[in-house]
């Protein structure tokens, strides 16, 4: 009795779900089905607000209602499919009013959450926007390349740093309805990357690294090549003054971003280019960032080491002048300096390890400590001058 209830439900549930799923064939006068391949009445709603010979508006992502939606993973949809054709329709009519100016869309950035892109495919003669229908990543190669990327969803900002697998292997469907499994590579591969992520929520600008160089830093960092130190900002001059007093921001350790270590070298340039200099600072290049160059005098063959976001997290009872502090900013002027006899530095290498230590020498041939608390007083603003007796 109670196994015939059952099978009785089962036969019901399936009718049911049968005559919905009739209905839904229906899509001029979409059904909400939440979790479906169909769409919901509000995405129905948005896509259907005009003909399709209308654009549709970008989200922003600086917008915190536009950048809810932003961040949600978006459902596969039904390939074949009026509404789906309809929203490809306006997706297309919205790039046309970038003249060009863009390399794809995707349907979370116009306010639906559904696994559609449309991709500029620089690989092609012509450069045809392809549209991707519930398009996956499924291989990619390691190798990858730093590309500076900005999206249409945070204009005005500066473009982000972020690595691109140089080939993938995507599976998606084409407007027709038929699969397909490709191999892509370079720029056509990484504007998909970037398109695909907006599918899981990855927007440049939510992802967005607030560590990430600015535009303005790339440029002085990779105005010229690495092989050519950086010129020295100087107390002189009064524009250069303004950023020799300003505090640093940290930057992120990472041995692949290209811009990091163009700064490191140049900076390393600059400082053997100079007499007798024994560290420098990022702000002395012109670059506000915490990262300091510092040639270790207490280590066997007093190597120049490099130190990202350093911070002085203890320091010595020992209080002790020192005499002939000076800088490669304020050249030919030498004071005797109030500094501590050691210090307890925190910092981190390229790689991203973080390390404690203690840095010991004040007189002599081994100055390290001073060393230390006057590159990371640069990281402040202060200069010597402002310890000077
Ligand atoms: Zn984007
Ligand atoms: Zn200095």
């Amino acid at each position: 009795m109670i196994r015939f209830l059952v099978l009785i439900s089962v036969v019901l549930t399936i009718w049911v779900f049968a005559i919905f799923g009739c209905k839904k064939h229906n899509d001029v006068v979409p059904e909400v089905v939440i979790g479906s391949l169909y769409y919901t009445q509000s995405e129905a709603d948005l896509i259907f607000d005009a003909d399709s010979t209308q654009s549709l508006n970008i989200l922003s992502a600086f917008n915190s209602a536009d950048s809810t939606i932003l961040k949600k993973n978006s459902r596969s949809v039904k390939v074949v499919n009026d509404t789906t054709k309809f929203l490809i329709n306006r997706m297309y009519r919205t790039i046309s009013l970038y003249q060009g100016n863009i390399d794809g869309i995707t349907a979370p950035e116009i306010g639906i959450n559904r696994n559609i892109i449309i991709v500029k495919r620089k690989d092609k003669t012509g450069t045809p926007f392809e549209v991707f229908i519930n398009p996956k990543i499924t291989q990619h190669s390691n190798a990858s390349t730093l590309y500076h990327e900005n999206c249409i969803t945070m204009l005005g900002a500066y473009p982000t740093d972020i690595n691109r697998y140089n080939l993938i292997t995507i599976e998606y469907y084409s407007s027709n309805g038929i699969f397909h499994s490709e191999t892509i590579e370079e720029e056509t591969a990484s504007i998909i990357q970037h398109e695909v992520a907006h599918l899981t929520g990855g927007v440049l600008a939510l992802s967005f690294d607030p560590l990430a160089f600015t535009g303005m830093e790339i440029d002085s960092i990779m105005f010229v090549p690495d092989s050519l130190p950086m010129r020295i900002y100087l107390t002189t001059s009064n524009s250069d003054s303004l950023i020799l007093r300003k505090s640093s921001i940290d930057v992120r350790p990472d041995s692949t971003n290209t811009i990091l270590v163009s700064l490191i070298n140049r900076m390393r340039k600059s400082l053997a280019a100079s007499s007798g200099g024994v560290g420098i600072a990022a702000p002395q290049v012109g670059i506000n960032r915490n990262i300091i160059l510092v040639k270790r005098l207490d280590k066997v063959g007093k190597p120049v080491e490099v130190y990202l976001n350093p911070r002085i997290v203890m320091t010595s009872d020992k209080i002790i002048n020192f005499a002939n502090d000076g800088c490669l900013s304020i050249p030919g002027v030498y004071k005797t300096t109030v500094r501590y006899a050691a210090v307890g530095i925190e910092y981190d290498l390229l790689n991203g390890t973080h390390k404690t230590e203690v840095v010991e020498g004040y007189s002599g041939n081994n100055f390290t400590a001073v060393i230390f608390q006057h590159e990371i007083d640069h990281l402040n603003g202060i200069l010597f001058i402002d310890r000077a007796l």
